[in-house]
């Protein structure tokens, strides 16, 4: 019997640099975001996704690593979705735009 999970765990969050505008989604922060941080299911399905400025990013990734959470840079994504989950000691941002 098929038995389709429409709502999935997020297991691993993915972090990658941003080139649109957005405001960092940090309470009271006004500051424009630089980062993204997109929650994926075992899969490597998108669950959801904030975008956040460097500072309040790495906040974020501390409480999900602290949670259990995989976190994954932008050049582990491809990884991400064989369902090889990495863990980077510090995130590689990559380069400012
Ligand atoms: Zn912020």
């Amino acid at each position: 019997m098929l038995n389709p999970d429409f709502d999935p765990e997020p297991v691993a969050v993915r972090i990658f640099r941003i080139h649109f505008v957005s405001k960092c989604k940090a309470p009271r922060c006004l500051e424009r975001a630089t980062i993204a941080a997109e929650k994926v299911d075992r899969a490597g399905r998108h669950v959801r996704q904030i975008e956040l400025r460097d500072w309040h990013c790495e906040v974020v990734i501390n409480r999900e690593r602290a949670r259990e959470m995989k976190i994954a840079d932008q050049f582990q994504v491809a990884r991400l979705k064989a369902g090889d989950f990495l863990e980077s000691k510090k995130p590689n941002w990559g380069t400012m735009p």
